[in-house]
């Protein structure tokens, strides 16, 4: 394991327990009464929620996992192992929240003959 990969590691777990504290705090926050001071409170939590997903794409990211563009921060794409395509065993990477597969569908073939009635 070289530095740089211990160095991300460290940071994955800040932001894992920093996660942790805004899952806490938003539960705290649950519990208090509706007032200015809470609306402020749910705004700051999710706009740190946000920046913690955001960060953590992007050490996903630097380590060299997919992601996936259905959401903003970005979801990350997990391996499900390797998939047999055509012509090779090809890893697939999906995505956790819309389930897309980094393997795209086959090629609609071309030089299909055209639909009836076309000429
Ligand atoms: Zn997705």
């Amino acid at each position: 394991m070289n530095d740089i990969t211990e160095a991300m590691d460290s940071v994955k777990l800040g932001l894992s327990l920093f996660s942790d504290a805004i899952g806490l705090a938003n539960s705290v926050k649950n519990t208090l009464p509706e007032s200015k001071e809470k609306d402020s409170i749910e705004k700051s939590l999710f706009e740190a929620d946000k920046a913690a997903k955001l960060a953590e794409a992007q050490i996903a990211n630097a380590l060299g996992y997919t992601l996936c563009q259905c959401t903003f921060p970005p979801q990350i794409m997990l391996s499900k192992g390797y998939k047999d395509t055509n012509y090779r065993h090809k890893e697939e990477f999906v995505c956790p929240k819309c389930e897309k597969s980094s393997i795209p569908p086959p090629d609609k073939p071309i030089n299909v003959p055209p639909a009836k009635g076309y000429f």
